[in-house]
């Protein structure tokens, strides 16, 4: 396979940007509070593995506190202050991200391991346009198509997962408030980071305090806030897993719930693709964000006919994916998040050794110390391969071939998962034919990880419910609304 051609001198962000602190509190009614149990973990760099500081763990009792606040604030000020001025705050939010922009993009890369060429270019601008769009509803909800003076829900518990913390955040938190209810949020236990910049963000744009609550911790805190009876609504994004419980546990609760779940996304390319641009939009469908993304093109369906051409153009392409330094601004694949989700990347591409496809990885260094894994092929998989049916959530593409485009199509849905797929091809009909066949949530026609705040996104079967962004993402936020 060609050796990189191209020698780049290292070009690191400064990471005197941002200033973190040694500890912190969580974030209730506006004020930074200590847990009450005092508890805290420590949250490190994945890609080095230096602690970069200690995250409050917060209890049930802490849980109590939040979400009193956060009905306080929705009864005393939120939920009497007329869309409009609501909508001022959070473009005040939006503004103030975009200021910030550059120490929002070195934290979030520090704290989970991405490059800083994505945190930059697409987690932090995305952030800020949610709240953006957002913005624009708060005063408009009445041509929503919602019904006439819709109303919010009150109170919204809100857990997002490690991979796009801002993002997450930011789409969670944007229709919430667009939409008059206050929150109580619960970032992921290994990036709290840059939710925990977000409560200073707040108290930046001086809103009223409780409106906003963040409270970090693991597991345990988010099953608190689920099950806290003062919560009206939930919105989850994580694993199917998670969501399961979530929907268990709030079973005839009277909350309401949207989960943003797993995917295993069909990425299919017809003979008749433009080839070169496939291949981009393959490495961008399974390398971005090291491929933990839920909506990553981890399955490619190939026509027969082109598979070999396109495996060679494929590995080319991926001797050129430079792995290392995330704060390096060359760097195209950053660190895995954690040693718990390294380890199920590799447990996963064992069983495809095993299972009898065979593993390509281009040849890349490593870096000795945090955690990484190269960017990998699987060839040879069949649809009983475990790498074909269960979510790797890491830098791992599974490829299986077709012959028929009907084959294709039975292949891509052969899946509990519905939450995203790829086609390419030249022709308009095909992709119209192919896309109302697939039972996929979003569907990308000749590119790939395409995202606006202005388009619904979310899942059939196993993906989950209810849709976020867009017209449809704000309706979960209001009472009676579909
Ligand atoms: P996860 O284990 O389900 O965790 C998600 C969040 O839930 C974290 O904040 C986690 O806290 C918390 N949590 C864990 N156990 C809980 C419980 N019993 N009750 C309430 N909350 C609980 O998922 P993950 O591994 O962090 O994230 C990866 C998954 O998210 C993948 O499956 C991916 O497909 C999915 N995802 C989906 C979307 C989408 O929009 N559909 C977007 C991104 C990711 P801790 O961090 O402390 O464990
Ligand atoms: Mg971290």
């Amino acid at each position: 396979m060609d050796k990189n051609p191209f020698e780049y001198a290292p070009a690191p962000e400064s990471r005197a940007l941002v200033s973190i602190k040694g500890q912190y509190g969580l974030f209730i009614n506006g004020a930074w509070v200590e847990p009450k149990t005092k508890d805290k973990f420590s949250t490190i760099n994945p890609a080095n593995e230096e602690v970069l500081s200690k995250i409050s763990q917060a209890s049930d009792s802490d849980v109590d506190r939040a979400v009193k606040a956060a009905r306080a604030a929705y009864l005393k000020t939120w939920s009497k202050m007329p869309g409009k001025e609501r909508g001022k705050y959070l473009f005040r939010i939006a503004r103030i991200m975009q200021e910030r922009a550059r120490e929002f993009a070195v934290l979030e890369t520090l704290d989970n391991g991405k490059p800083i060429r994505e945190s930059r270019d697409v987690d932090v601008p995305l952030a800020a346009a949610h709240f953006f769009y957002h913005a624009g509803w708060a005063d408009k909800l009445d041509h929503a198509g919602l019904g006439i003076n819709p109303k919010p829900h009150g109170v919204v518990g809100q857990i997002i997962p490690w991979n796009f913390p801002l993002l997450m955040l930011a789409w969670k938190i944007a229709p919430a408030l667009a939409t008059g209810n206050t929150v109580v949020l619960k970032p992921a236990e290994t990036t709290s980071l840059t939710a925990l910049l977000f409560a200073e963000v707040c108290q930046q744009a001086e809103l009223p305090a409780g409106v906003v609550n963040i409270i970090t911790g693991d597991g345990a805190t988010g099953a608190a806030l689920v099950n806290h009876p003062g919560i009206d609504k939930i919105a989850f994004t994580g694993s199917t897993e998670v969501g399961k419980l979530i929907a268990r546990s709030i079973a005839i609760s009277g909350k309401s719930a949207t989960l943003e779940l797993g995917g295993k996304a069909a990425n299919i390319v017809f003979e008749d693709a433009p080839i070169d641009e496939a291949v981009e939009g393959i490495v961008n469908g399974i390398f971005f964000n090291q491929g933990h993304v839920c909506c990553a093109g981890s399955r490619l369906i190939v026509q027969e006919n082109i598979y070999d051409d396109l495996l060679v153009k494929l590995k080319r392409r991926m001797s050129l994916i430079r792995v290392g330094d995330p704060l390096d601004k060359n760097t195209d694949l950053g660190a895995i998040n954690s040693a718990a989700q390294l380890a199920k990347i590799k447990e996963l591409s064992a069983s495809g050794d095993t299972e009898g496809a065979f593993r390509w990885s281009p040849d890349c260094q490593l870096p000795s110390k945090g955690f990484w894994f190269a960017p990998t092929i699987f060839t040879g998989v069949t649809q009983s391969h475990r790498i074909a049916r269960e979510e790797i959530f890491g830098p791992v593409l599974s490829v299986l071939t077709f012959r028929t485009p009907q084959e294709a199509i039975e292949k891509a849905n052969n899946t509990p998962y519905g939450l995203s797929a790829g086609i390419w091809s030249e022709k308009g009909s095909r992709i119209l034919w192919a896309s109302k066949a697939l039972k996929a949530g979003v569907i990308w026609a000749n590119t790939f990880n395409k995202f606006d705040p202005a388009s619904p996104f979310g899942g059939y079967k196993e993906s989950g419910w209810g849709r976020e962004g867009g017209r449809h993402g704000l309706a979960p936020y209001l009472k009676g609304a579909k």
